[in-house]
C-alpha cells in the first residue's frame, strides 16, 4: 500500500471511495491528477478490478501520455487500459459500431485540411461567392453546431427563413452528405457520432456501459457539451464516475467548454461525495499566495484557498524591461545564471500568451546557446508564411533562387499544380536558364491556364520592380509591398479561419524583426537583413534529449508543473488580451489563464513586461497588466508596479483598462494596405520638396510616371521608381 501511504487523508479518502459518483473539486497542484492516478492503481492492485473495466478520459494527448506511464509504474508493468483523450475513445467506440449510423468501419477521418477541400467543392457546387462564402465561414457555422448537436435542419428551424440562414443549410446539408458519401467523419463528428450510436442503440450503450465499471476524467471543468453527455451516458449503469477539476481553471470556454459540467455534478449524479483538496504541494507559499491574490479578484467564482506546509520562498520577481527585446534578453540571462549544474534546462518554462511572442525568446536563447523547445507550436522561423514570406524576398534579392521560387510558385494559389511545376522546370533546364528567367517568357506563361498566367505574370512583374529598385527602398518597404501586391495577403484574408488570422499575425510580426534591424541600421541593406535572417532560420535548436527550456502557450500548459516559471507580457492589450473584452466573462476567463499559469510554477515565478513593445511591427508605450495591480505587492520583488504612464491615454481609461488596442495585428494590416497603395497613387511633379526614409530631403528634379529624379540635400541624384518610391511630401517643422 505504499502508493496511498503518500496521499494525505482527504485525497486517500478520495482514492478509496471507488463506488458511486464522486467529485473532486480542489485548486491548482493539490493533487487531483495524482489522486486519480492513485484511484486507479487501487482499483487494480487492491480491489481486483480489470483494467479493461476502468475509462480514464483527459484533454491532452501528453496528459494522457503521463497518466498511462505513471499508472504503469504504479501497478508495474504496461497495462492496455483505456487512458485517452475524449477524440481517440470516441474513435474506438466508432471503429466498432459505425456500421450503425450507415457508415462501414474503415471510415476516413477527415482533418481540417480534408474538410476544407470537401467545403470548397461545395460552395462551387452550390454557386455561391467564394469570397463572401469562405469554406472556413460554414466550416465554423457547422463546427458549433455539431458542439450542441445541432442538425442541418434544426439549424434551420432555430434561424428562420432569411436568405443567409437557406444558405447555411444547403451548405451545412450537402457537406453532410458528401462526407457521408465518402465515408467519412471530421472531428466534431467522432464525438457526436459516439454519442448517436449510443443513443441509437442500447445494445452498444450497454456493451460499454458494462464494460467501463469505473469512468474517470480529469480537467472536467473544460468539458463541452457533447464531451459531457458522452460521459453521463456511460456512467449511467454503475455510477461510479469520478470527476476532477478546478472551475478557477477553466480556460475553454471560447472553445464551448461549459463550466456549469462541473458545478452542476452533484445534480445530474444523485449522491455525489465531494472532495476537496486543499492543501498545495506543487509551489511555495509565496507563490501560492500570489495566485491567489489575482484569481480572488474574480467575481463568479466559488471562494476557496489553498495551503501548504511549504516554506516561502523566493518572491516573485518582477522585472519591467525596456521592450521585448531588453525582456527577452534578461529572461535568458536569468535562466543562464538559475541553470546550476544540478539542473536541467527543461525545468524552465516560458509560458507566453500568444505564439507570436515566441520569436524574440527564441532570438535570445539562441544567442546565449540555451537549447529549447517550442511546444504546441512550431519555432517561428519553421512557420510556414514565415518560410513562405522568406522565400519571396530571398527572390526579390536574387530572382535566380529556383528553390525560393518553387516554394511560392503557388504560394498564394495560383493554379499552378506540381505536373505544371515540373513541366517549367524541365524547360528552364533545356533553355539552361533559371526558372525566374523562363516565367518572364510571356510565350511561356500564355500557354498556361487564364489564372496561372495572370497569377505568374503579376508576381514576376512585382519581383522584377522590387529587384531593380532594392537599393531605393527599405526592407520594411519591399515587405510591405511583395506581401500586398503579390496576393499573398489577400489569400490569407479570404480564408477568414482562425488559423489565417494566426498566420497574419505572424506575418505582422515580421515587421518587428524588419524594425528591430531597421533601428539600428537606417541603411539596412536588403542582403545584409536576409544573411542576419538565414543564420536565425537555420539555428537548429532541437534536443534530442528534451533537455531544454520549453517556450508554450498558457493554455497548452495546462496539467503540468515546472520548477522555474516565466510568465512575460504582463501588459493590458497583451494579458489580458485586448481580444477578450468583447465576450462576456472574457476579462474573467482571461484571469483564469493568468492563474493557471502563475500555478504552474513549483519553486520560482518571474513575470515581466516591457515598457515598450514592438508586435506585429507597430511600437507602443504599454501600461502593466492589471494582473499585476490585482497582485499582492508584499510578494514581489522587483520594480515598482503601477508605474504612472505618462501618457494621457491611459488615465482616460475606465475601470482601470484601457480600452485601446495597442497591439492589434489588424490595425497594422490596415496600415500596411494604405501605405503600399498610398505609394503606387501619389503622383510628384519638378519642385516638390520631398523627404525619403533612406535618403532624406530632397528636391524633384524631373518627373514622369515612370522615373522620379530628386537631388538629395547630401548632394546626390537618385533615379526612384514612380509608385514604388517611398516618397512623402517635406512639410516644414514635421519631418
Ligand atoms: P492541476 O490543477 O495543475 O492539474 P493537480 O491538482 O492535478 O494540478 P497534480 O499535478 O496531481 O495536481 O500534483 C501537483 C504536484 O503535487 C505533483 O508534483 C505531485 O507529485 C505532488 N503531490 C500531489 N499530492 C501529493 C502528496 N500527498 N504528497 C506530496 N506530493 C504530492
Ligand atoms: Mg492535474
Amino acid at each position: 500500500m505504499d502508493y496511498l501511504d503518500n496521499l494525505n487523508p482527504r485525497q486517500r479518502e478520495a482514492a478509496l471511495h471507488t463506488e458511486g459518483p464522486l467529485l473532486i473539486l480542489a485548486g491548482a497542484g493539490s493533487g487531483k491528477t495524482s489522486t486519480m492516478t492513485c484511484r486507479i492503481a487501487y482499483l487494480i492492485r487492491e480491489k481486483g478490478v480489470s483494467p479493461y473495466n476502468i475509462l480514464a478520459v483527459t484533454f491532452t494527448n501528453k496528459a494522457a501520455g503521463e497518466m498511462r506511464d505513471r499508472v504503469a509504474a504504479l501497478i508495474g508493468g504496461g497495462v492496455n487500459m483505456w487512458i485517452l483523450t475524449f477524440h481517440s475513445a470516441c474513435l474506438r467506440v466508432l471503429r466498432k459500431h459505425a456500421e450503425l449510423l450507415g457508415y462501414s468501419r474503415d471510415f476516413a477521418v477527415y482533418d481540417p485540411a480534408d474538410q476544407k477541400a470537401a467545403m470548397k467543392s461545395i460552395v462551387k457546387e452550390l454557386n455561391l461567392d467564394d469570397k463572401r462564402y469562405t469554406p472556413a465561414y460554414f466550416l465554423s457555422i457547422i463546427s458549433d453546431c455539431k458542439e450542441k448537436n445541432m442538425s442541418p435542419e434544426e439549424y434551420r428551424a432555430a434561424h428562420g427563413e432569411d436568405l443567409k440562414t437557406k444558405i447555411i443549410y444547403n451548405a451545412y446539408a450537402a457537406y453532410e452528405a458528401l462526407l457521408k458519401k465518402n465515408n467519412a467523419m471530421d472531428f466534431d463528428d467522432l464525438l457526436l457520432n459516439a454519442v448517436k450510436v449510443f443513443q441509437k442503440d442500447e445494445a452498444a450503450l450497454l456493451e460499454y456501459q458494462n464494460r467501463f465499471r469505473y469512468i474517470m476524467v480529469d480537467e472536467y471543468q473544460d468539458t463541452n457539451f457533447i464531451q459531457y453527455t458522452f460521459v453521463k451516458m456511460l456512467a449511467q449503469r454503475h455510477n461510479n464516475i469520478c470527476v476532477v477539476g478546478d472551475d478557477d481553471q477553466c480556460i475553454y470556454q471560447w472553445r464551448g467548454a461549459d463550466i456549469r459540467n462541473i458545478l452542476e455534478f452533484e445534480k445530474d449524479f444523485k449522491n455525489t461525495k465531494v472532495v476537496k483538496l486543499e492543501q498545495n504541494y506543487r509551489s511555495t507559499a509565496n507563490i501560492l499566495a500570489a495566485a491567489h491574490s489575482v484569481i480572488e479578484k474574480n467575481k463568479g467564482r466559488k471562494e476557496k484557498k489553498l495551503w501548504t506546509s511549504k516554506e516561502a520562498g523566493n518572491k516573485i520577481v518582477y522585472y519591467r524591461a525596456e521592450d521585448e527585446r531588453d525582456e527577452a534578453r534578461y529572461v535568458a540571462q536569468e535562466i543562464d545564471r538559475l541553470k546550476t549544474r544540478e539542473r536541467r534546462y527543461s525545468e524552465f518554462a516560458i509560458l507566453y500568451r500568444t505564439n507570436a511572442q515566441s520569436r524574440t525568446f527564441e532570438e535570445a536563447l539562441s544567442r546565449r546557446d540555451i537549447p529549447y523547445r517550442v511546444l504546441g507550436g512550431l519555432r517561428y522561423y519553421d512557420r510556414k508564411e514565415v518560410k513562405d514570406i522568406i522565400s519571396y524576398m530571398r527572390l526579390v534579392q536574387n530572382p535566380a533562387d529556383d528553390l525560393a521560387l518553387t516554394r511560392i510558385i503557388n504560394e498564394p494559389k495560383r493554379g499552378v499544380g506540381a505536373k505544371t511545376i515540373e513541366k517549367l522546370q524541365a524547360l528552364a533546364r533545356v533553355r539552361g536558364e533559371s526558372l525566374f528567367q523562363t516565367l518572364t517568357d510571356e510565350e511561356v506563361t500564355g500557354s498556361l491556364s487564364a489564372k496561372a498566367s495572370a497569377g505568374i505574370e503579376q508576381m514576376v512583374r512585382v519581383i522584377q520592380e522590387y529587384n531593380q529598385e532594392q537599393e531605393n527602398l527599405r526592407v520594411s518597404d519591399i515587405y510591405d509591398g511583395v506581401l500586398v501586391r503579390t496576393g499573398y495577403l489577400k489569400a490569407l484574408e479570404d480564408q477568414n479561419t482562425l488559423e489565417a488570422e494566426g498566420r497574419i499575425e505572424n506575418l505582422m510580426e515580421f515587421k518587428s524583426v524588419i524594425y528591430d534591424y531597421e533601428k539600428d541600421d537606417p541603411q539596412l541593406s536588403l542582403p545584409d537583413f536576409m544573411e542576419r535572417i538565414a543564420l536565425m532560420a537555420e539555428v537548429d535548436n532541437h534536443d534530442e534529449n528534451e533537455n531544454a527550456v520549453v517556450l508554450m502557450t498558457m493554455h497548452s500548459a495546462k496539467g503540468l508543473e515546472f520548477p522555474f516559471v516565466f510568465l512575460p507580457g504582463m501588459e493590458d492589450g497583451l494579458f489580458p488580451g485586448w481580444r477578450t473584452f468583447d465576450r462576456e466573462d472574457g476579462l474573467e476567463e482571461e484571469r483564469r489563464l493568468c492563474y493557471v499559469g502563475m500555478t504552474r510554477a513549483k519553486e520560482r515565478l518571474c513575470l515581466t513586461s516591457a515598457q515598450m513593445r514592438t508586435l506585429y511591427g507597430k511600437t507602443d508605450f504599454t501600461r502593466e497588466s492589471q494582473f499585476l495591480r490585482d497582485l499582492d505587492k508584499h510578494l514581489i520583488d522587483g520594480d515598482a508596479i503601477y508605474e504612472k504612464k505618462k501618457d494621457a491615454r491611459a488615465a482616460s481609461s475606465m475601470d482601470g483598462y484601457s480600452r485601446e488596442k495597442p497591439f492589434d495585428p489588424f490595425q497594422q494590416l490596415k496600415y500596411v494596405k494604405q501605405q503600399v497603395k498610398k505609394t503606387a497613387a501619389e503622383p510628384f511633379k519638378e519642385g516638390d520638396q520631398v523627404v525619403h526614409p533612406k535618403f532624406g530631403r530632397g528636391t524633384v528634379v524631373r518627373a514622369d510616371d515612370k522615373i522620379i529624379h530628386v537631388a538629395f540635400l547630401d548632394g546626390s541624384l537618385k533615379k526612384l521608381a514612380a509608385g514604388l518610391a517611398p516618397l512623402s511630401r517635406y512639410i516644414k517643422g514635421k519631418e
